[in-house]
């Protein structure tokens, strides 16, 4: 490897902390630039790296679950965020959550004594400028859900306004597992429903009678909301909106737009009063999407007034919705697999602008680019982490998702397992196998991967 080409990374939030801790480690000079020492933004209150913004909790260590899969790879990769985690954490149950100060001050500490990197307190603009006045040979860019102005406008004058999202409006998705399928029924607006044998169409549909779909408005409208941010002054999209202003607009708003039953007639061949679509979420059809309810509700009420609908009583769910000042890119088209920017190469994007979710998520993001940077410094070429492994799901998911829409870690992203005749039988427990043989793949796929890479 060429000692004398260094990096520019730009943040020290989740993932910016770890692709400089990454590289630093392995003997890349980093050059690490961080402006809230400046100027906080209206989600930080503290100058210190490393912050986490809202709640204390790195999620769930169980080694079964989505985000402890993700631990494991990022376990694996010599993550920061996972070891100062530990060592500053706080009794959350199965879950890992951290006095987030003393997170904070620690990161800080390593990263601005580290003698790989160098930190510079500024906010950068223009970062192909930046990367030749401070000689570095790539830049990564980690600068989150609140990227400052300045940067904001060199991303959409230079990569493209239509291409650059500054709100998140999110559907809530659900584990095929938990439905009841003798209410719901498969059909493709506007299309026959398909003959031939295990062809079905793309949407599952939940009907609703008048009174049902009446008392279902009248939930979402008393539901209780998230109340947006001073920072968030929301502008919808009208065609985007979310599924609880409908409702508030007037009772038949939302049997006009998301809940339209025009071209779904049922099986007996009548046409419902209203009508949810589900959407499968992956290939295989292990999650559906609730298609246009992104919601403002809180968690326990979405849980609660969603499970009114038809077929969902006892839906489980894999990701619940929300609305929030966000910037991300449309990955899938602005980014190669590397996460490196198609139209200049030598700028790599990380963290929650690259259109994942979440505090670990957007960590391990840092891990993977960091990972891809040091590849190229060493005349490698980029790697493609396994889809079945945590990493590779999240990957696989930002650059192929249908609509850009942020993710976290969950296993409706991960590839189905197969289960055993008896293992299929025992409903009881089928859940729980089904994840428990995802992950052991998952863990698997990983080290075999890891392997070949160094
Ligand atoms: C209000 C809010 C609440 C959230 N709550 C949660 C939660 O409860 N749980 C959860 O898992 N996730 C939550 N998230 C998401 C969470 O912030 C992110 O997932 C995670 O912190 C993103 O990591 P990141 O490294 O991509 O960005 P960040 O951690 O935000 O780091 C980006 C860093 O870049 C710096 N920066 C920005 N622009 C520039 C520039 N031009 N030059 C130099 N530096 C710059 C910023 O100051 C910041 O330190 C929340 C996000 C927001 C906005």
């Amino acid at each position: 490897m060429d000692q004398t080409q260094k990096v520019l990374v730009v943040g020290a939030g989740m993932a910016g902390s770890e692709a400089a801790f990454f590289l630093a480690s392995r003997g890349v000079k980093v050059v690490l630039a961080e402006c809230k020492t400046k100027k906080l933004n209206p989600a930080q209150k503290m100058t210190d790296f490393g912050e986490l913004v809202c709640t204390n909790s790195l999620k769930s260590m169980n080694p079964d679950s989505g985000h402890g899969l993700l631990k494991y790879d990022m376990e694996k990769l010599g993550s920061l965020v996972l070891k100062i985690g530990k060592e500053t954490a706080v009794p959350a149950g199965d879950a890992l959550a951290v006095d987030r100060e003393q997170f904070a001050a620690k990161i800080t500490e390593v990263l601005r004594n580290h003698e790989n990197i160098e930190v510079i307190d500024e906010e950068i603009t223009e970062p192909l400028k930046a990367m030749k006045e401070l000689e570095c040979s790539f830049v990564i860019l980690a600068t989150g859900p609140l990227t400052t102005e300045g940067l904001e406008k060199w991303m959409t004058d230079d990569l493209g306004q239509e291409d650059f999202y500054f709100y998140d409006a999110i559907a809530p998705v659900v584990d095929a597992e938990g439905l009841d399928y003798t209410k719901l029924y498969y059909k493709d607006r506007h299309k026959p429903v398909p003959e031939d044998e295990g062809v079905e169409a793309d949407y599952l549909n939940a009907p609703m009678n008048k009174e049902q779909y009446e008392a279902f408005i009248a939930e979402l409208v008393k539901a209780e909301k998230v109340p947006s941010k001073d920072f968030e002054e929301y502008k919808f999209f009208e065609s985007c909106l979310p599924v609880d202003i409908m409702a508030e607009r007037g009772v038949d708003t939302a049997r006009f737009s998301c809940m339209k039953p025009i071209g779904l007639e049922m099986p007996n061949g009548d046409i419902p009063y209203a009508c949810v679509q589900l959407r499968k979420e992956n290939l295989v059809g292990s999650a559906f999407n609730l298609v246009g309810f992104q919601t403002r509700l809180k968690y326990p009420e979405q849980k609660r007034v969603f499970r009114m609908i038809p077929g969902l009583e006892n839906a489980s769910f894999l990701h619940l919705g929300s609305v929030h000042r966000n910037s991300f890119l449309n990955s899938k088209k602005l980014l190669d697999w590397d996460f490196s920017s198609k139209k200049h190469p030598q700028i790599h994007f990380a963290g929650q602008i690259t259109g994942v979710e979440g505090y670990t998520e957007s960590a391990m993001m840092g891990l993977y680019v960091g990972l891809q940077v040091l590849r190229k410094l060493k005349g490698e070429t980029s790697v493609k982490f396994p889809i079945e492994t945590a990493t590779g799901a999240l990957v696989n998911y930002v650059m192929t998702a249908h609509r850009p829409a942020p993710s976290n870690i969950n296993f409706g992203l991960l590839p189905a397992v197969e289960l055993t005749k008896p293992e299929r039988r025992d409903r009881k427990n089928r859940k729980k196998v089904k994840k428990a043989k995802a992950s052991a793949r998952a863990r698997e796929a990983l080290d075999n991967f890891l392997k070949d890479v160094f």
